[in-house]
């Protein structure tokens, strides 16, 4: 446990030079430029002794200051509680920005720190034409037939495919993809989440040994494979519905996907996917007059409109998310957010990445190990390039805060993390505090009466 004795204040208060000139100048009423901080609030500070108190709280030596920090951020206490455990004993000028910055240096308080907002989303252009760029996923729902279903996505058409699948493994995708493209013809590019056959090298060279190309979307970002993911809910309300319409899920999907695709306009471009995939519109829906045989799909504009309408839900969906533009760079060290399995999980794991590249939102970092991979750049936290030294002493100075009683051979970085869960907890009880009234009205005793009496100790 950390304390500071008023007998410590007094000698080092007596031998602080900085504190000698306020003292003479408090005396004198001559300031030099130096002492502004000291000089504005010269109204509210009082000497007693070597010792200058700003109203009742003591004026801290410099060679204290750090102590004190260190010792209002035990058990990680956050930046609002631990100016509130300094303001209740102490001043100094700069002692609020003191606190934030000691707790932004805190390694452990970074590991627990929420994520950063959301970065503005990035507008997909559209490709050149249709059948360029397809993007594939899988769908899951274990209560209709093998409940499992390949969907496939043309990005420029949205034009749609769901193939129910017996096996997830990637001879069966291969075989299905297959039969798509006897249809079609190859994309250009096929791209999907690194889901398991995805990422297997059969996948991999099966397609691109035919010229396509193979995109990973960015892992843990909902934005990245968006045409395929935007059809899963009208694929799963199709299924669901025909639960309720006691009509075979088959013929309930199939309809779904030939409405989709062949009869209902896209809202933003006006035209079906068929229509944009072949550039006429399908025949045998319903009656329609053939008269106007002259082809006038404008595929420029489409790009326009698609463009505008992408932009402006764009616009809108940032500031709903509050997005902020990400200024990490390459060359930066980061800590990576996890998936949290359980609650006491912290939000950023503990190992340091570098970045090597961005584009974008996505993000290449580089482990110790040189191992590298991609993330989006929403998932990293910078480090400030030096903690505090005292991140390990705080650790062990929190000790006996922590109520399950962990065994201290257990491994460290478990310990650590344990240690995180007991302090967040903790954190999270002072903010709730926070919003009470404050009711402590301590006096401050003479010092010279308790001289080896300790200050304050914080949780004695
Ligand atoms: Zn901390």
């Amino acid at each position: 446990m950390m304390e500071i004795s008023w007998e410590e204040i007094t000698i080092d208060a007596e031998a602080d030079q900085e504190l000698q000139k306020v003292r003479d100048a408090l005396i004198s009423g001559r300031w030099d430029q130096g002492l502004r901080r000291f000089e504005s609030e010269a109204r509210h500070l009082r000497l007693l002794g070597p010792l200058i108190f700003k109203d009742n709280k003591v004026v801290l030596p410099g060679s204290l200051r750090r102590k004190a920090l260190r010792s209002a951020h035990q058990g990680h206490m956050g930046a609002i509680s631990m100016k509130r455990i300094l303001r209740e004993y102490f001043w100094w000028p700069g002692m609020t920005r003191e606190a934030d910055e000691f707790v932004k240096k805190c390694e452990t308080c970074l590991l627990l720190s929420r994520k950063n907002p959301p970065i503005p989303l990035s507008t997909r252009t559209l490709p050149n034409g249709p059948w360029e760029i397809l993007q594939i996923d899988f769908f899951t729902d274990k209560q209709f037939g093998y409940g499992e279903f390949l969907v496939v996505v043309d990005t420029y058409s949205r034009y749609l495919y769901v193939i129910e699948m017996r096996t997830m493994d990637a001879d069966a995708t291969n075989l299905a993809l297959s039969r798509i493209f006897e249809v079609w013809g190859y994309p250009l590019a096929i791209q999907s989440d690194n889901g398991p056959p995805f990422q297997s090298e059969k996948f991999i060279k099966t397609w691109e040994d035919k010229g396509i190309k193979i995109w990973k979307s960015i892992p843990l970002s909902a934005q990245s494979n968006g045409a395929v993911e935007r059809q899963n809910r009208g694929i799963k309300e199709a299924l669901a519905a025909s639960r309720i319409d006691k009509v075979n899920w088959k013929s309930a999907l199939d309809k779904y996907v030939h409405m989709h695709n062949k009869v209902r306009p896209l809202s933003r471009l006006g035209v079906t996917p068929f229509e944009l995939l072949v550039g006429w519109k399908f025949r045998g829906t319903f009656p329609y007059l053939w008269d106007n045989h002259e082809n006038n799909l404008d595929r420029t504009e489409i790009r326009e409109k698609d463009a505008l309408s992408k932009l402006e839900s764009k616009l809108y969906a940032d500031e709903k998310r509050g997005a902020k533009p990400s200024d990490i760079v390459v060359g930066d060290t980061v800590i990576l957010s996890r998936a949290k399995r359980c609650k006491s999980d912290s939000t950023f794991g503990a190992d340091k990445y570098t970045v090597v590249a961005r584009d974008g939102a996505k993000i290449v970092v580089c482990s110790d190990r040189g191992v590298q991979f991609s993330r989006n750049v929403q998932d990293a936290k910078r480090v400030p390039e030096t903690f505090n030294e005292s991140a390990t002493e705080l650790l062990s100075a929190n000790e006996h805060l922590n109520e399950q009683g962990q065994s201290s051979t257990q491994n460290n970085e478990e310990n650590r993390l344990n240690r995180g869960l007991n302090s967040d907890d903790k954190r999270d009880l002072h903010s709730t505090m926070d919003d009470e009234p404050r009711r402590s009205t301590r006096e401050l005793k003479k010092p010279s009466k308790f001289k080896d009496m300790l200050l304050y100790t914080i949780f004695g």
